[in-house]
């Protein structure tokens, strides 16, 4: 087994593995750095450029781990891309985000690289998505090899319990095993189960970390920490009460991530005192993501990411369309 690390940093970054096993090659992940602007943003897929890649294998969907997918695409035009099936809901929503906020930052910022990709090229790669079950083993290598005689390696999706769709990717070679963790939570969350992963035995562990050096703080807990913010909040709205009619003054920000659990316990907490004024809603970046394609003309339920819905529940039935969609899943070759 070979592993290549394409984060250009050593703190959190474009996360991006490259790993050789059994004479096939798996790209793991395909981030975009959150701390920097450009072209300098990316994973260094240039390190891997002469190699002929057989499969993308997605942890999850946040930009650190999926955000230069379309650019990896083109470095290996024939990859597969495997991911969960929460995350094949997901995955396209993202990635229009993304061109829509590097759309703006070119405009704001004069960043003239941006958008990296475009929503064409976001439309064009979506046939080779492919979603699965967690726990489900599914071969990976590219078919002209597997037709060839040549084994494939296997590829398992462990429940992360990070985010929606959040996975811990298992791959199994004839001789060798390796478990990448990408992002992972071991408590439960109001709308996320904690990570399964107590059954994973592998050679080789790949874990990263953001807050795995240093302990928390004494008395910290989720819990607690949900009840201070939910008590700042109430404190803020008492105190502009009747300074704005109509608007309590206080401005929720979430992102598309761990944070609407956050924001579902806020929700069920206050809302018997504060329910008219907090709502479950999407991300500023999300809103200017539905704006723009439907300037854009965008068909509305197309990936179910383009309508400006207020309450996510209204998206259910483009998920169970997806889900419908789905059932064309890839069984290896
Ligand atoms: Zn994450």
């Amino acid at each position: 087994m070979r592993i290549t690390n394409l984060n250009p940093d050593s703190d959190i970054g474009a996360s991006a593995w490259f790993v050789e096993i059994d004479g096939h090659r798996l790209l793991m992940d395909a981030g975009v750095h959150p701390k920097r602007e450009g072209r300098a943003s990316l994973a260094l897929y240039s390190l891997v450029q002469n190699e002929e890649l057989d499969t993308i294998a997605i942890s999850h969907c946040h930009h650190d781990h999926v955000g230069s997918l379309p650019v990896a695409l083109r470095h290996f035009p024939r990859a597969h891309v495997m991911m969960s099936e929460l995350s094949y809901f997901l995955v396209e929503r993202v990635l229009h985000n993304s061109v829509n906020v590097m759309t703006r930052q070119r405009d704001e910022a004069g960043i003239k690289e941006y958008p990296l990709f475009t929503h064409d090229e976001v439309d064009d790669i979506e046939p080779q998505f492919q979603g699965f079950k967690y726990n489900r083993v599914i071969d990976w290598a590219a078919f002209r090899k597997t037709r060839a005689g040549l084994a494939s390696p296997t590829l398992e999706f462990f429940d992360a319990g990070h985010a929606l769709g959040s996975a811990g990717v298992m791959v199994r070679g004839q001789k060798e095993t390796l478990f990448y963790t990408g992002d992972v939570c071991f408590h439960d969350q109001t709308i996320l189960k904690a990570a399964r992963f107590q059954d994973v035995r592998a050679d080789v562990l790949l874990m990263e970390t953001t807050r795995g050096n240093r302990a928390l703080p004494p008395g910290f807990s989720r819990e607690t920490e949900i009840e201070r913010l939910t008590q700042a909040i109430e404190r803020a709205l008492e105190r502009d009460a009747g300074a704005y009619p109509g608007n309590p003054g206080v401005v929720v920000v979430v992102d598309g991530g761990g944070a609407p659990a956050a924001s579902t316990d806020l929700y069920w907490r206050t809302r018997a005192r504060l329910h008219r004024d907090l709502r479950s809603g999407i991300s500023s970046d999300a809103s200017a993501a539905s704006e723009s394609a439907a300037a854009r003309g965008a068909q509305p339920d197309r990936a179910g990411a383009r309508a400006g819905r207020e309450d996510a529940t209204d998206g259910w039935p483009n998920l169970c369309d997806h889900r419908r969609h789905d059932e064309r899943e890839y069984r290896g070759p």
